[in-house]
């Protein structure tokens, strides 16, 4: 042990090695020292374990090279969504449109407007930006955004409801992902949650009972990413603001996966839209701005003016307050929206999700020849009917026709040739379905396929 100690190379010895000086341009001389101490220190450690090491400097440099190539590779970075779930939470949901990078591009690398009013020549508020927008688009009297909708849910129920009763039905008492729950949400809003009605009936009157001084809103839940089939009731827009008006009790609706027009246009089935709700008298609507819509992250509250402007004022706003970035990706994506068909045509999720089964097959019988081409005699390719989701607790129950490949390495076992796509530089993500590897094509760009081809060569062949 005490030899193998001493054959432990110096730093300065180290710096020596043409191949270990190249990293310094790349990296700097302080991180490549560091780098090395932390590869000797790794080996030292070896040895003192009692490992027996025929080569001490190779295997410091071996560390070396692994310690700074893991450097160069980011965490957060971008991976290939084989999984035909349009809006995967954990694969960060909605890509943005071109439009939106761009005006984030414009406003990180330089000053921007954000608070400053460039009319007034004084100091302006980061919401004017979309505002304006988002009145047009849903018929609101004014506008709010936040962090995220459950921020906005938060906020809403903070400023209309604190220290009061909320009246919700007990169906739409729900968990969403990430184990966000409403009346978890309601508690730490500082509201009284007044659960009424059945899991699977809700009437009219089991809130009209409830009503008491008390009272402060209904609360209206989308039930966003699990239906109740069969003998159900849930009440209305149009009856609890009809109640509303006799109690004089404002609804807040908080809808999830907010819209602009009907989901039907993109072959799902109906929901109902943002416009739609502020028109039937909802008082506060809340959703996404990073599900169905295709922006990024963001909470967006909108209807009456009185509670907006009451939420825009809460102290709490200040602690759930958007943020540049994400102000720019949404003002430029609502833009995109001013027009139905330039939405349709420009925002990704969108755009993926009204791609026809068709197109997505004739993409996959392409993709299989082209990958025959090349390792004929590695893998078994077949082109599947698969089944897509929108994901994001969105239309849960939205099966999307849709097609891809199914992939059956002939030398390699399924579960091996999936780990290396997964901890691929580019990773790609699939599903394991018969014995083979199943990427849907539904959330493959078009731009991504030749890169697709080469992940799926390169897994076959390596090691
Ligand atoms: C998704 C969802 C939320 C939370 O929205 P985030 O933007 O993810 O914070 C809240 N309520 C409902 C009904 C939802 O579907």
């Amino acid at each position: 042990m005490q030899n193998l100690l001493r054959e432990l190379p110096k730093v300065d010895e180290l710096l020596q090695d043409s191949k270990i000086r190249s990293w310094i341009p790349k990296l700097s001389h302080k991180i490549v020292v560091i780098s090395l101490r932390e590869a000797i220190d790794r080996v030292r450690t070896k040895i003192l374990n009692g490992q027996i090491i025929s080569d001490v400097e190779h295997e410091v440099i071996l560390n070396f090279n692994n310690i700074v190539e893991k450097s160069q590779i980011k965490s957060l970075r971008r991976v290939l969504n084989g999984t035909g779930i349009v809006l995967h939470t954990n694969l960060g949901r909605a890509r943005l449109a071109q439009a939106a990078r761009d005006q984030v591009e414009e406003v990180a690398s330089a000053y921007s407007t954000l608070e400053y009013s460039l009319e007034q020549r004084k100091r302006g508020t980061r919401y004017s930006h979309v505002v304006e927008l988002l009145k047009k688009l849903t018929g609101a009297e004014d506008a709010l955004v936040v962090n995220n909708n459950a921020a906005a849910v938060l906020l809403a129920l903070n400023t209309m409801a604190k220290g009061k009763e909320a009246i919700v039905s007990r169906g739409q008492l729900i968990e969403i992902g990430g184990s966000f729950r409403i009346p978890a949400v309601m508690e730490q809003s500082g509201c009284f949650l007044r659960e009424i009605g059945t899991t699977n009936k809700t009437h009219l009157d089991d809130y009209e009972q409830a009503v008491s001084e008390d009272t402060a809103v209904f609360l209206k839940v989308h039930t966003s990413n699990y239906r109740i089939l069969g003998f159900t009731k849930e009440v209305s827009t149009q009856e609890l603001v009809e109640l509303g008006k006799k109690y004089q009790i404002p609804l807040l609706e908080d809808l999830g996966s907010g819209m602009f027009f009907d989901t039907s246009k993109l072959g799902l089935s109906y929901e109902p839209t943002v416009p739609e709700v502020v028109a039937a008298g909802a008082d506060i609507v809340t959703f996404s701005g990073d599900k169905l819509l295709g922006g990024p992250q963001a909470g967006i509250i909108v209807g009456n003016a009185r509670y907006v402007e009451a939420m825009r004022n809460n102290h709490l706003n200040r602690a759930l307050r958007i943020d540049k970035l994400t102000l720019a990706a949404l003002e430029a994506t609502l833009k995109l929206y001013l027009d139905e068909e330039i939405a349709l045509r420009d925002i990704p999720t969108l755009r993926m999700l009204s791609c026809t089964k068709e197109e997505l097959w004739a993409r996959a019988k392409a993709l299989k020849s082209r990958l025959l081409n090349e390792i004929a005699d590695l893998v078994f390719v077949s082109v599947v009917e698969t089944t897509g989701q929108v994901g994001g607790g969105a239309l849960p129950l939205a099966e999307i026709p849709s097609a891809g490949l199914l992939i059956s390495p002939r030398r390699l076992s399924i579960n091996k040739y999936e780990e290396r796509l997964r901890l691929a530089r580019t990773p790609l993500i699939a599903r394991i379905e018969n014995d083979g590897l199943l990427v849907d094509l539904r959330t493959i760009n078009v731009d991504e396929e030749q890169e697709l081809i080469s992940l799926l060569t390169q897994a076959l062949v390596e090691g």
